[in-house]
């Protein structure tokens, strides 16, 4: 069945008329699945208009009610999880396993905003007798969100839940490639008592709908998740509006192996990149390793690759332009001198009517190459060898990129030592769980600001000082 997917603007599904409308072909076998109305400004300025009309209510009610509601949105989710499942798993191509876990991570965002909006709190400032100043958090009114097509439930959770706890109302504009789920999600939200035109989703390319929603005057911050170049361009028109942004870019993550690592574990860790089929801005797709456990770990990382067998255990590429991406990489890697050890085709066979590459290991990988600098986003890992902690420390530094980096060591000290030398604005040390509690963002390159934990709701406040004299 072919879904029809139209915006959903101040509680209402938008009649598509005359718009124009683009056909989504799913990864799986590339079957029509979706077609998405292309919108405009236009409903930009409705959706924002309609955000801005509920804002007032929305940003008084007690942070309790606010959050009562968002912990309904959570039950909700985890009540319908199989229906959201369904249709991401149609429209990315995720893994039944793989998506079930994300429509965890979703409720869970509602379910940990919710409860810790009722934690926001200002400071007093002592002035002496006379004068008393205290701070309070605001929300800036009408939040502009444009999310990637790799994660559309969950990236589109983690910024709603955190902008409608702080107050804020917000517009949504999903990819064009993935949009149901942020649409399902919008009416569930209404469903569950969030008022009309507090959740808005205009669909469209980004090019029309994100660049419009940039430049909205009324939007008062935004947040993207998406590629570097992407997250300049809306960078600079937020400039030119000087409104604040998140950013939450791409990654070229380390993944940084000592001798005395628990091997086990590390190959595990390694297998991360067949997540989502290493369509994840997270993904540990740089591999270092010390030179004494080089080949063992390698031989053990190559022989639990090649069980990946692409559409049993790993996912396709979501979009046409990703699989192209992914398979051109295969050429730049061979081009550069790279070892193939594993993989390095797109799949054969039954499932060559679907996106899918092959899971792919590529050895002596060095600091000149472009799989070693570019993000690739896809099942790809790069193995690199060091002989120091601080040859380690540069080749994982070596990056324009910095969202996060892996250490495994049993020393401690080294442990601690490598973490804080890292240029990451995430560090996991021997596989350490991070959880919506753990501020997430890059360093460089890879973004401006933190999603998840306390530390994003702060981000979805502005703060306001008042001083008051009592003479
Ligand atoms: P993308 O930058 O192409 O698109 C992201 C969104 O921006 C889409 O909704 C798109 O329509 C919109 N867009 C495109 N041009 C625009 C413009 N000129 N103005 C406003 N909006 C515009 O990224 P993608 O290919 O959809 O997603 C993959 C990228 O996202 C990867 O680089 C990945 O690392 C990154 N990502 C980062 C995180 C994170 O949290 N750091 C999470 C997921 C994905």
């Amino acid at each position: 069945m072919v879904r029809d997917l139209d915006h959903w603007i101040d509680g209402k599904t938008v009649p598509r008329g005359t718009q124009p409308a683009m056909t989504v072909h799913g990864p799986v076998d590339r079957r029509s699945v979706a077609s998405v109305a292309l919108g405009g400004a236009s409903h930009v300025a409705d959706a924002v208009a309609a955000a801005r009309g509920a804002g007032p209510d929305w940003a008084d009610r007690a942070p309790v009610e606010r959050g009562r509601l968002l912990l309904a949105v959570s039950s909700a989710l985890r009540e319908r999880a199989e229906e959201f499942v369904e249709v991401e798993v149609e429209e990315t191509g995720k893994l039944v396993s793989e998506m079930r876990g994300g429509l965890g991570v979703a409720a869970d965002y509602f379910e940990y905003y919710g409860g810790v909006v009722r934690a926001l709190f200002g400071e007093t400032i002592g002035l002496g007798s006379g004068d008393h100043a205290f701070t309070t958090r605001e929300p800036y009114g009408v939040v502009g969100m444009i999310t990637p097509w790799n994660g559309p439930l969950t990236q589109a959770a983690r910024g709603m839940a955190a902008a409608l706890a702080a107050g804020n109302t917000v517009v949504v504009k999903p990819s064009e490639f993935t949009s149901s789920t942020t649409l399902m999600l919008a009416r569930l939200c209404e469903e569950v008592g969030v008022p009309p035109g507090v959740v808005n989703v205009v669909l469209g390319t980004g090019a029309e709908v994100g660049a419009a929603l940039v430049d909205h005057p009324d939007v008062r911050l935004l947040a993207f998740t998406g590629s570097v170049t992407t997250g300049r361009a809306v960078a600079e028109g937020a400039a030119r509006r000087l409104v604040p942004t998140i950013l939450e870019l791409g990654g070229k993550s380390a993944n940084v192996v000592f001798a005395d690592a628990d091997l086990d574990r590390v190959v595990e860790s390694a297998l991360t990149i067949c997540v989502g089929a290493g369509q994840q801005c997270a993904a540990l797709s740089r591999l270092l390793v010390q030179h004494e456990v080089h080949d063992e770990l390698l031989d053990r990382v190559a022989a639990a690759m090649r069980e990946r067998v692409p559409g049993e255990r790993l996912a396709p590429m979501t979009t046409e332009g990703q699989f192209e991406k992914v398979v051109e990489y295969f050429d730049v890697a061979a081009r550069d001198g790279a070892r193939l050890v594993v993989g390095g085709r797109a799949a054969s066979g039954e499932t060559a009517a679907g996106r899918y590459v092959e899971a792919t290991v590529y050895a002596d990988v060095t600091p000149q190459m472009r799989i070693f600098r570019e993000e690739v986003f896809g099942p790809v890992l790069a193995v690199s060898r060091f002989g120091t902690e601080d040859e380690a420390v540069a080749m994982a530094n070596d990056s324009d990129f910095g969202l996060v980096a892996s250490v495994w060591t049993r020393d401690s000290g080294r442990a601690l030592r490598v973490a804080s030398r890292m240029e990451a604005g995430q560090v996991i040390v021997n596989g350490g769980r991070t959880g919506i509690e753990t501020p997430f963002g890059g360093y460089k390159s890879s973004g401006l600001g933190r999603e998840k934990g306390f530390e994003s709701l702060l981000h979805y406040t502005q703060l306001k000082t008042t001083v008051v004299s009592t003479r």
